[in-house]
């Protein structure tokens, strides 16, 4: 699994349904941390915008001494993110206009908003995003087509992608889910072989989203991230590090 707060080894987080206990305050140095019980079975770190707020889900049975060892393990980590985090602008939403830029595979192209009778229809044109909508099309429903055409071209990039690396990699991928995420770019249910990924990637670099989709086929031959997991992926992707940098660093839209 690859989060975007936080990526590491035997971190994941709880599903929807995790059930979730009142959270305690943990302390560790000048770092103060929202310690989250949940029904999971992996620590789950993450530092919030716009203030830094660190918070840390755990599983109910982990001893306290463990969370603690954990947390104070990652707190580099966590002062960096906190750093990065509140000195970020606050992001502005959308506004779906002419001429706003927005990414697609790592290149910003401005949307060209056609108001037309036809059918709503999104298109990358001559170095532009052809957002042909009805005329008076919302702003919300502006963004959902949008979102809906970042869908397919991840599920398309990733039908692509599994075909090529499935023999590469000796392993067979049963079934394909793209969808909008919060906090995850990828996910893999290993006894399913299922992937899941995040609509989101397709805005990122192409070798970005490359690398989450092997990361996440790679859990199909070791379901930790353990060292057999990483030696598999420095066989597959000797880059990886660097993709993953480059896919936490990218800007989430071309404002930030
Ligand atoms: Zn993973």
């Amino acid at each position: 699994m690859v989060c975007d707060k936080e990526k590491g080894r035997g971190k994941r987080s709880g599903g929807p349904d995790a059930a979730c206990g009142p959270p305690t305050l943990l302390r560790i140095g000048e770092v103060e941390l929202r310690l989250l019980r949940k029904r999971i079975r992996n620590l789950h770190l993450r530092v919030s915008p716009p203030d830094g707020r660190a918070s840390l889900s755990a599983p109910y049975r982990m001893p306290l001494e463990a969370v603690r060892a954990f947390a104070a393990s990652k707190l580099d980590w966590i002062r960096r993110k906190q750093t990065e985090v509140r000195g970020r602008p606050p992001a502005v939403p959308f506004s779906y206009g002419d001429g706003e830029g927005h990414y697609l595979w790592g290149e910003s192209y401005p949307l060209r908003v056609i108001e037309n009778a036809g059918p709503a229809r999104v298109e990358l044109c001559s170095g532009e995003i052809l957002l042909r909508i009805p005329s008076g099309t919302p702003q919300e429903k502006r963004g959902s087509l949008l979102n809906a055409w970042y869908r397919s071209r991840v599920r398309e990039a990733a039908l692509s992608a599994i075909a090529l690396w499935e023999p590469r990699m000796g392993v067979r991928v049963e079934g394909l889910a793209v969808q909008r995420m919060k906090t995850l770019w990828g996910s893999c249910h290993v006894r399913r072989r299922r992937i899941r990924l995040n609509s989101e990637l397709a805005k990122k670099p192409a070798d970005c989203f490359e690398y989450v989709v092997v990361h996440e086929m790679t859990h199909l031959l070791v379901r930790l991230h353990d060292d057999r997991f990483l030696a598999l992926l420095d066989r597959f992707l000797p880059d990886w590090r660097v993709r993953k940098q480059r896919l936490d660093a990218f800007p989430r839209r071309p404002a930030d």
